[in-house]
């Protein structure tokens, strides 16, 4: 969440709406410590794998050795920063990259309708305020084909779970609100292009389907959550949930300041 106090304009990310769902004060946290943000193994590989996938719809890699060749490099570069090493087998690492990265050449790209636009910035309004404040949804898709549709590129674990991301994934409602408010497209699809990470290539295609009452639900979600913000303030903790996976050392950037601060076993 982003105030523009001179505009009264708030940019809300979906990420910050997912923070706010998972952990509120993970949220707080992002916001008053963004120096402790930091990424995991997981992260750099996702982040390799999406420069190559960029490489090739921008039609700056044809051939997949090409884009193998750009997933390679990124990642040796990433492993120069700072990231927390979690329980993947890092010396499955190069195998995983090359699997994800045929999982989406040969299987998920011959779905996609090129000539469209890579890691398009958006902003978009909301049409909803909040004491005083135009909300603006705030992003970067992975990739909005030139229908509209939208895509974005996971490397997870494991296949996600249809019924669970279609009842209440949060990206998908936000993206797809802000192509309908840009006047982009009137009815968005949403697909999650989802690469495994393991050693044999394994995709998968998931549409997300949002309508119009999904928007208006987005509106009430998001009120809920920016009022909460506000009348909280950034000074003190908010409500903590150290039940959802994601609190751990591994998982939470604030973990040392936040529960890891704590002599628990
Ligand atoms: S350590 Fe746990 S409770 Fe604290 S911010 Fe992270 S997820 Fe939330």
């Amino acid at each position: 969440m982003k105030l523009d106090e001179e505009n009264k304009i708030i940019y809300v990310r979906q990420s910050w709406l997912g923070d706010m769902a998972i952990c509120p004060e993970r949220a707080r946290l992002g916001q008053v410590k963004p120096e402790f943000r930091t990424g995991s193994d997981a992260t750099i590989i996702g982040t390799a794998v999406h420069a190559g996938i960029e490489q090739v719809l921008r039609g700056e890699a044809v051939a997949f050795e090409d884009m193998l060749q750009f997933v390679n490099n990124e990642y040796e570069t990433l492993q120069d920063t700072n990231y927390t090493v979690t329980n993947i087998e890092q010396d499955k690492i190069p195998n995983y990259l090359e699997a994800m990265s045929l999982a989406f050449y040969n299987e998920i790209l011959p779905n996609v309708k090129l000539g469209g636009e890579a890691e398009f910035f958006f902003r978009a309004p909301l049409n909803v305020n909040v004491e005083g404040y135009d909300i603006v949804l705030e992003g970067t898709m992975d990739y909005i084909d030139p229908d509209g549709n939208i895509w974005d590129w996971k490397t997870a674990k494991r296949v996600y779970n249809q019924k669970e991301k279609q009842k209440s994934a949060i990206q998908p409602t936000v993206y797809t609100t802000a192509v309908r408010n840009l006047g982009m497209a009137d009815n968005p699809t949403f697909n999650y292009g989802v690469m495994v990470r393991q050693e044999t290539p394994k995709s998968q295609i998931l549409e997300v389907t949002r309508s119009a009452e999904h928007t208006k639900w987005l509106q009430h979600y998001v009120k809920g959550a920016v009022t909460t913000a506000l009348k909280s303030g950034y000074q003190n903790e908010w409500l903590m949930n150290d039940s959802s996976a994601l609190c751990s050392s591994q998982w939470c950037s604030y973990w040392s300041v936040c529960k890891g601060a704590f002599n628990l076993e």
